[in-house]
């Protein structure tokens, strides 16, 4: 399978005042060295708990954040070195949807305006006819009724507004959608038409996604393979079947164990890991994961550990399993 978009050494720095260095300047890691591959139409989901850098990551490969450091290389063009009307271009292959699609959509704009509003700034479309005729095209991909077309935001659900917001995402079919918490405020039965929404539109069009979220079943449902981040990092990586199949890294295998049974209430990731994640602008040296890891080593609390390939195609961070 053909690579879409490769992501090399990924960093995002910020310095902020920290409070209790006396108002010295203390940098945050919010993202560092991150690398991976997502290929044309899959699905790459990116899980990790809240705090762990997944939005600021996915914000960085679009450049809606200027990245600090790294390469995003995307259909064979280097996309971080783009400027003014070429990365406007590029920046038509590769959209994001919100976890909170309202916050995005404009109040004061109807479902049609919100929709024809990208096709018109690229003005992709000779004529009017066209353009409407395309708006009325994806309205009825993503499964919106064409008598909501002069409806506003406000007027609608959480699971509308998400359709509203994908329509939008896939007006100009892009190659990639960066997918942040698409479906974490809906409710579930809401989540799983979403979810083969976007699956349905990956078969048609060819979509790649990449899948960020907390919930670990929401992405084994959807993606093909999945990267664990922890603390600006990359923990481990693997296609879904083997990932949850045989969790590698400590720091996946606790998140998996706090995986809700059918049946069972659900409990707090935080209770079974143990401890808070500690701040990204006083991160431990070393592993990342080794002021909560259960297996923790001598070595872990100075040296960071190389991401690896520990089995063909599975990636971990951890020096459990350096070659000894
Ligand atoms: Fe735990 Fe050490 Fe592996 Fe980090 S490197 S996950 S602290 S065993
Ligand atoms: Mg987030």
């Amino acid at each position: 399978q053909d690579v879409l978009l490769k992501v090399e050494h990924l960093k995002k720095y910020y310095s902020i005042k920290s409070s209790s260095l006396r108002g010295k300047k203390s940098v945050v890691k919010a993202v560092d060295d991150i690398s991976f591959d997502v290929k044309i139409g899959e699905t790459f989901g990116i899980v990790g708990e809240s705090g762990c850098g997944k939005s600021t990551m996915g914000k960085s490969v679009i450049r809606l954040i200027e990245p600090t450091e790294g390469k995003v290389i995307l259909d064979g063009q280097d996309f971080t070195s783009l400027k003014g009307k070429e990365l406007q271009e590029a920046r038509d292959k590769i959209k994001l949807i919100f976890q909170d699609p309202y916050a995005s959509l404009n109040p004061r704009m109807t479902v049609k305006d919100i929709i024809a509003e990208p096709i018109d700034i690229a003005k992709c479309y000779k004529t009017k006819e066209e353009r409407d005729a395309r708006v009325v095209e994806v309205m009825k991909q993503v499964g919106l009724n064409l008598d909501y077309m002069y409806r506003y935001p406000h007027e609608f659900s959480g699971g509308q507004r998400q359709r509203i917001g994908i329509a939008r995402a896939i007006a100009l079919q892009p190659k990639l959608i960066i997918c942040d918490e698409p479906v974490s405020a809906l409710d579930v039965s809401i989540q799983a038409k979403i979810i083969n929404l976007l699956n349905e539109l990956q078969e048609k069009m060819g979509i790649a996604y990449i899948f960020i979220s907390h919930d670990l079943s929401v992405v084994k449902h959807i993606a093909d393979r999945v990267g664990v981040m922890y603390l600006g990092n990359m923990m481990e990586m693997a296609d879904t079947e083997s990932l949850y199949a045989k969790p590698l890294h400590p720091y996946t295998q606790a998140l998996f164990s706090a995986i809700p049974r059918i049946g069972k209430e659900r409990i707090e990731d935080k209770q079974i890991l143990g401890g808070d994640v500690p701040s990204p602008a006083n991160p431990p040296k070393g592993c990342r994961f080794c002021t909560r890891c259960p297996k923790v080593m001598d070595i872990c609390k100075t040296d960071r550990p190389d991401f690896k390939e520990v089995e063909p195609g599975h990636f971990c961070a951890c020096h459990l399993y350096d070659k000894k």
